[in-house]
């Protein structure tokens, strides 16, 4: 049997042909860190990723699983129910993926802070404590017991994507005290000039060397009897030097707060793993999009892509990693959730009014749609199981993201799984 699947495609001739060992739909963070595990065993991979990933707005920290006041990861996986994708992954394995994503990180030159057991504290731009499991190394993390006494929260004059004030009054539920200041420079005072440009990414370009050590002399002169200084996580766009050695500078311990988007940490983030994974050999096709595929015999054995016409991208493996309606991973119709490349099958209920609740604080029910898969992730084409076709992230269903807390980590944790399945581990 030769099946031809695919919403939007017109028949394809075979103009070339490249072969790859696996081949990934999406180059967010579920695909990047799947890659980089395939590579780094040396298999040859292609990642085709049509646009920016959801990476351009985290807070710095992946967020694996909430957890009850006390509870270990292990009691907190215990909890979920049985659709939760975490349930196909037995608790020492998840326990070993939970480190394994922390050394993949550091190799891609990427220092974390985490515990593999539990969450730590995450301060967001609202001064709210949040649970997560891995924040970059120098974004504000803490025990709840060891929270400083008295914060210097310090802007860069002008820059509207922070709100000191916001920071201080979450901060001062927790019983933390405050003090606001405002500082520049002469590159700050420049970019401000234009104010459509005066935004983090652009204060990143130049906060770094010498203006990044006369800011850091100017935030000295303001630190008074403040124990602990909290800036915008505005410094180094393609590397954490900058932020570090920023930090360093400074006469206190100090750490940075996420912005409004865009993030820099986010963005940092995604340019280093996919420099890894290029690094690694591996080929990222950016800016194209996965359109169409041949599934033959219950295996999916080629991809076609928008940008390369009737070129046919053959491989042993393919992974599905595309996000969900965010990232177009998955897209919702009027009466219809379909999956844009295969037509995969879908877990969804109900009609589209069903889909959304009214109360928009509540997990909405679309949230927990997503691809099909079986106990070791492989995806179903009208109800066969493909044998060498997986999901992982966000695309899966099941996992109430907001409701269960597992966003970032659930998209390592369940890219490293899928690797490891491919790998035979
Ligand atoms: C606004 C926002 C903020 C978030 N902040 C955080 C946070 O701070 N911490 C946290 O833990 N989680 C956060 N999340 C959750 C986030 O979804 C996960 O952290 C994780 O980054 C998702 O990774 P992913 O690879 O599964 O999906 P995505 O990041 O959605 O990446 C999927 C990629 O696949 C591409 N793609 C889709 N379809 C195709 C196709 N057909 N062909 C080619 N490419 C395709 C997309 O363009 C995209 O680049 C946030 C989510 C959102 C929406």
């Amino acid at each position: 049997m030769h099946q031809k699947a695919g919403k939007n495609g017109p028949s394809f001739k075979e103009d070339a042909t490249m072969r790859f060992d696996d081949i990934i739909i999406g180059g967010g963070l579920s695909g990047l860190l799947c890659g980089i595990s395939l590579a780094e065993s040396g298999r040859k991979c292609l990642i085709v990723s049509q646009g920016q990933s959801t990476l351009n707005f985290s807070s710095g920290a992946l967020d694996f699983l909430k957890t009850k006041e006390g509870e270990s990861f292990e009691e907190a996986l215990e909890r979920l129910p049985q659709e939760h994708p975490y349930k196909k992954i037995a608790p020492e394995k998840c326990f070993l993926l939970r480190a394994e994503v922390a050394g993949l990180l550091d190799r891609a030159g990427i220092g974390t802070f985490s515990d593999i057991r539990r969450n730590h504290w995450r301060i967001t731009p609202l001064g709210v404590l949040s649970q997560t499991w891995l924040s970059l190394e120098e974004m504000a993390h803490f025990d709840k017991e060891a929270l400083p006494e008295k914060v210097l929260i310090v802007n860069i004059s002008g820059f509207l994507d922070f709100s000191p004030s916001l920071l201080a009054s979450g901060l001062a539920e927790q019983g933390v005290r405050s003090e606001i200041c405002e500082v520049s420079v002469r590159e700050t005072d420049t970019a401000r000039a234009n104010s459509s440009e005066f935004r983090s990414v652009n204060l990143a370009r130049v906060l770094d060397g010498y203006a990044a050590s006369r800011l850091a002399e100017a935030v000295n002169g303001k630190i008074g009897d403040c124990d602990f200084i909290l800036l915008p996580a505005v410094f180094g766009l393609e590397s954490d030097t900058a932020a570090v050695r920023f930090l360093q500078m400074l006469d206190k311990p100090a750490a940075l707060v996420p912005t409004m988007n865009p993030s820099v940490p986010g963005i940092r983030l995604q340019y280093l793993l996919k420099k890894r994974f290029k690094e690694l050999g591996g080929t990222f096709l950016a800016g194209d999009t996965a359109c169409d595929g041949i599934v033959e015999e219950g295996k999916m054995t080629a991809l076609r892509t928008r940008a390369q016409g009737n070129s046919l991208f053959e491989a042993e493996n393919f992974v599905f990693a595309g996000g969900s309606f965010f990232s177009e991973g998955l897209i919702a119709g009027k009466d219809e959730i379909y999956e844009p490349v295969l037509g995969l099958d879908v877990d969804y209920s109900g009609s589209h009014g069903d889909w959304f609740s009214p109360d928009v604080f509540e997990e909405q029910p679309y949230m927990s749609f997503g691809l099909r898969t079986d106990a070791d992730f492989r995806v179903s084409l009208k109800g066969r199981t493909l044998e060498n076709a997986y999901a992982a992230g966000q695309i899966l269903s099941g996992a109430a993201p907001f409701r269960n807390g597992c966003l970032g980590g659930l998209s390592a944790i369940t890219a490293l799984r899928v690797a490891s399945m491919i790998k035979n581990e």
